[in-house]
C-alpha cells in the first residue's frame, strides 16, 4: 500500500479506494499532505478494471444469456477495483507538476 511522502504513514485501503472512485486527490489523515494518484497507475486502474470487462463482454462471452454476461463482466469489474488501491501509487501533488 502507498505510503506519505510527508509523514510515511501508509494510506488505508478505504481511503485509496474513495480516490479511485471520484479520480480526485488525497490528503494525508496524518499530516494533511495531498496527494494524486500517478498517471502510470491511473492505467494499471483501468486496465485492472474496464479492460477484463471488456475482454470477459466482448471476447469470452461464455454464458449464453446477455444478462448473465453482463453480471459475471460487472463482478469481475468489481473485484479488479477492489484490488486497485494496492497496485496504485500516489505522489504528493505539487511535486507531480515537476
Ligand atoms: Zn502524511
Amino acid at each position: 500500500m502507498t505510503k506519505c511522502d510527508c509523514c510515511h504513514r501508509s494510506f488505508h485501503w478505504g481511503e485509496l479506494f474513495n480516490n479511485i472512485l471520484s479520480y480526485g486527490s488525497t490528503h494525508c489523515k496524518s499530516c494533511g499532505c495531498e496527494h494524486k494518484i500517478t498517471f502510470p497507475s491511473r492505467i494499471a486502474v483501468t486496465s485492472m478494471t474496464v479492460v477484463p470487462f471488456m475482454v470477459f463482454g466482448l471476447f469470452l462471452t461464455p454464458f449464453k444469456s446477455n444478462g448473465l454476461t453482463i453480471a459475471v463482466g460487472l463482478l469481475i469489474y468489481v473485484l479488479g477495483l477492489m484490488l486497485t488501491p494496492f497496485v496504485a501509487n500516489y505522489k504528493q501533488a505539487s511535486e507531480q507538476n515537476v
